[in-house]
């Protein structure tokens, strides 16, 4: 049996002509997209020449009849084979949810090989109970993507330097120990020092983004007890909420999501600077969009096998249409309270892009005018999972010491 056909001849339907479906079928054997369509438990019924090419099957290896799933594995950007809940197409698969262009590595075979794709999955409904899973070779595009980011990410690097020296020689001009200026000069400068700081905080985020786009930065996992972790990060920030008017709690609650103030521990396997810069970026935000009088609220828990965090604030909140973009690269929601305060539109792409890379998934939920709870959830892993991690961590660190001596 050829691999390219599917198991059970096509129903014969009385509006569609054997001639459009032989079109059809030339079309599906002459693109270079490769097309699986399951039946509704997911076991393969079609596969296409370039979906057998991209797999590398050859025809004594149909996958006819088999689990789609024993045939399309995937490996994240970072190299992580996605299996369970965090592997997108499963997700989709098992839901009976539309997927569109996730991007991964096909894990090809049994070999060593890797193929970036992108991958959609699409339900027809109207009766059917099939499911098509369309992928594309993306190599080509990425080495497009990666010689843009290149640019992007050499362009940021040396402004940065120039503009990092124009703001120390501004905060020289505007220290009255330094320099003596007017008050209309101070004025002038005090305007050219924020945007220089703009400016520089725009060349470190876009760096950031590109280092992240390309997996220059990857996480450098170690076991961590997730409620004192964040309390200590977002404590840091209790100063800056007293001086804006803005009350600020941290509390935990239990899996039930009863009773603040719970004292729990919760393990995770985390990047420690990853954390900081995904926390510095919601409490900096909280902060920015939550006026004098307002109340910001962290919270820690564990919720089955996640751990849950939330970033809460009766600030501004987003509005419906702007919600499901805040996560973009350089989205900002533009009306008259936003206008007034600086922002580069990268954090939140930065949050999800850093929270993604740790296997973890951020979302908002905010109501306008009345305020936002983002949430990150994060894998949870066992108090003897931590205990072992922290115990390979510590030989891992005597040796270091030790200089790897005898
Ligand atoms: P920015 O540098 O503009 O703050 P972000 O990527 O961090 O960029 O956020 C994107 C947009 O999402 C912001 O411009 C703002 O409109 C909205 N936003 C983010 N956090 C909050 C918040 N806590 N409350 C209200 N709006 C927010």
């Amino acid at each position: 049996m050829s691999i390219f056909k599917r198991s059970n001849p096509v129903p014969q339907n009385t509006n569609i002509t054997t001639n459009t479906v032989s079109l059809a079928e030339l079309a599906l054997n002459s693109i270079n997209d490769g097309v699986i369509i399951t039946d509704h438990a997911g076991l393969i019924q079609f596969i296409n020449p370039a979906a057998a090419r991209m797999m590398d099957l050859n025809a004594a290896m149909s996958p006819i009849g088999s689990d789609y799933r024993s045939f399309l594995r995937l490996e994240s950007k970072e190299g992580r084979e996605l299996s369970g809940n965090d592997n997108p197409l499963y997700n989709a698969m098992a839901t009976d949810q539309p997927l569109d262009a996730f991007r991964g590595s096909l894990i090809v075979g049994n070999t060593a090989k890797r193929l970036p794709i992108s991958i959609t999955v699409t339900i027809p409904g109207n009766f059917s109970t099939n499911k098509i899973i369309t992928f594309r070779n993306i190599t080509k595009e990425l080495e497009e993507e990666g010689a843009q980011t290149e640019f992007i990410s050499t362009a940021s690097h040396e402004m940065r330097t120039p503009v990092a020296s124009i703001e120390g020689y501004l905060s020289l001009a505007l220290n009255p120990q330094t320099a003596s200026i007017d008050a209309r000069a101070q004025g002038y400068l005090l305007a050219a020092h924020a945007a220089s700081k703009h400016l520089g905080k725009l060349f470190q985020d876009l760096l950031d983004v590109t280092k992240l786009d390309d997996g220059r930065i990857r996480p450098q996992f170690v076991p961590a007890e997730m409620v004192s972790l964040i309390r200590r990060m977002s404590d840091q920030y209790y100063a800056q909420f007293n001086n804006g008017k803005i009350s600020y709690s941290f509390g935990t609650l239990q899996d039930d999501g009863s009773g603040v103030n719970v004292p729990q521990v919760v393990y995770g396997f985390i990047d420690y600077n990853f954390i900081q810069e995904i926390m510095n970026n919601l409490l900096g935000n909280a902060l920015k969009y939550t006026p004098k009088g307002g109340t910001v609220w962290v919270n820690v828990r564990g919720d089955g096998d996640r751990v849950l965090i939330n970033v809460t604030d009766t600030g501004m909140g987003i509005s419906a249409d702007d919600i499901q973009h805040v996560f973009q690269k350089f989205y900002r929601a533009d009306n008259s309270d936003t206008r007034e305060i600086g922002g580069t539109g990268l954090g939140l792409y930065l949050v999800k892009q850093r929270v993604e890379a740790l296997g973890g998934k951020v979302w908002v939920e905010s109501s306008f005018g009345e305020g936002s709870t983002f949430y990150v959830s994060l894998p949870r892993i066992t108090a003897e999972e931590y205990q072992r991690r922290m115990f390979a961590l510590r030989n891992q660190q005597n040796q270091f010491n030790n200089g790897g001596q005898k």
